[in-house]
């Protein structure tokens, strides 16, 4: 039976969550030159800096207004002020994000009026300021990366004159990797679809090496094509948990048809994705597409041997845990847990829809979760894979199991952050890392047969016929 639970306990223990300005900044890392200043103290700055930087593997820079104790009795105003100023002289950026923290909330510093003074004493700064909320304790990482992008949507595209078209899509892809961005792009580009990305940091988190640094990274989406955006035939977001809530503002303002998808991992999610933008754009899927999804059957046919029936841990982001769980239910596996450290009862109610759509019966969703849950669940009833982040390391080392490696941070491998996990080419990935993580594990494979180790089998290949091929 499929259960859905919300995690009591007031008390979270080996979180596999991130603090809520993470979000805001990591989004607006994809708009071309935009820069954020964390108005808090700076630990609020560097913790998130760290989190990205280990990740992405570049250098992340990001703004603090460095509240101390006096500015946390008196109000931090004329520090965001002199920060605004600062970062104009040094920078000239072409957008600032201003996110709030545990700190300037609690203080309760009026963010969008500091910014309004700024503004009216800077006529000459003529640059979108925005003001995002993301205390960390009205959410995580995915509500401060969601109310950027609602703000983003709210402020910055140009009134639509009626029946004007760009004839592109916005495409939200929500928390997702630099390789997903460009493979998202790849599958754009071979069905000749234009798209304004919302946003784009694939080339700003994962450049290349230049001497000297440009004083501006290259990449991003312009803030012009956000400004044209309100134009566009339709909006799709990838994640309804990130983005879902700004493409319904485009709907609302600008009467753009919005299209909230799960998030395109695996077989059945990837076709939905594709076929939302046939139908957007009146552009066909191409033959090289259809050969990819092809490629994708064929490795799931392959490898179902050693996967089918094994049972699967799943943990991390909502939209990423839904789309993990529909991909191993493809392979023949079957999900026994899904957790999440979000706290949303409609997630869980669209897990149990996906369990019954999938003939699951025995399927523990958990939201406002943490590892420690999932680690006690997993003694009760063990799985042989957990998907996740590098914080499930150790509970995967503690039951001698595979670790799959998906979502964020991944800190503990290179190269993680330019893989694609989404479109057939990131569901072929994933399909082949589970399999050669378990095989790795549970045994040797000789001639298409897994010996376990504790067998403790080895062919012999003076015995039972030729030691070439295994035959008689
Ligand atoms: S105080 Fe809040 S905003 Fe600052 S680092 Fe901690 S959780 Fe994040």
């Amino acid at each position: 039976m499929t259960t859905v639970v919300k995690q009591e306990r007031l008390v979270a223990i080996n979180p596999t969550r991130s603090c809520a300005p993470i979000g805001a900044m990591l989004s607006t890392f994809g708009i071309h030159g935009a820069i954020t200043i964390n108005h808090g103290s700076q630990g609020c700055a560097t913790y998130p800096r760290h989190q990205m930087a280990r990740h992405f593997r570049e250098p992340v820079e990001v703004a603090t207004t460095s509240l101390t104790e006096k500015t946390t009795v008196y109000g931090g105003k004329e520090n965001l002020l002199a920060a605004l100023k600062n970062i104009w002289d040094r920078f000239h950026p072409t957008m600032i994000t201003v996110c709030s923290t545990c700190l300037s909330e609690t203080i309760g510093d009026d963010i969008p009026g500091i910014i309004e003074e700024f503004q009216d004493k800077h006529p000459e700064i003529d640059i979108p300021i925005l003001s995002v909320r993301t205390p960390s304790y009205i959410g995580t990482h995915i509500t401060g990366f969601d109310n950027f992008l609602k703000e983003l949507a709210t402020r910055i595209p140009a009134r639509r004159k009626k029946g004007d078209s760009n004839g592109k899509i916005n495409l939200i892809p929500g928390w997702v990797n630099p390789g997903d961005l460009r493979e998202l792009r790849d599958i754009l580009r071979e069905m000749d679809v234009a798209a304004t990305f919302l946003t784009d940091y694939a080339d700003t988190l994962d450049g290349g090496y230049y001497n000297p640094r440009p004083h501006v990274l290259q990449g991003g989406t312009a803030l012009a094509e956000v400004q044209d955006s309100s134009r566009a035939l339709a909006t799709i977001a990838l994640q309804k948990h990130i983005g879902g809530e700004a493409a319904k503002v485009y709907k609302r303002k600008h009467n753009v048809p919005a299209h909230i998808l799960p998030m395109p991992i695996g077989l059945a999610n990837t076709d939905k994705f594709l076929e939302t933008v046939a139908e957007v754009t009146g552009k066909p899927i191409p033959e090289s597409l259809q050969v990819e999804r092809a490629r994708l059957l064929d490795a799931i046919v392959d490898t179902h041997i050693f996967n089918t029936g094994l049972k699967v841990g799943i943990f991390g982001d909502p939209d990423i845990v839904y789309g993990m769980v529909r991909l191993v239910a493809e392979m023949g596996m079957v999900p026994r847990y899904a957790v999440t450290a979000t706290d949303s009862k409609a997630w869980g109610e669209d897990m149990a829809a996906l369990a019954e759509e999938l003939g699951l019966d025995n399927l523990d969703v958990v939201y406002r979760s943490d590892l420690y849950e999932l680690h006690k669940r997993m003694k009760e009833d063990p799985v042989d894979v957990v998907i996740g982040h590098s914080k499930g390391k150790f509970l995967a080392d503690a039951e001698k199991i595979p670790l799959v490696r998906v979502g964020f941070p991944v800190e503990d491998r290179f190269g993680y952050h330019r893989r694609a996990i989404v479109g057939y080419e990131g569901a072929i990935y994933l399909v082949d890392e589970i399999t050669n993580l378990l095989l790795a594990q549970r045994g040797n494979v000789v001639s298409n047969t897994l010996l376990a180790h504790e067998l403790n089998e080895t062919p012999d290949p003076a015995g039972g016929g030729c030691g070439q091929c295994g035959g008689g």
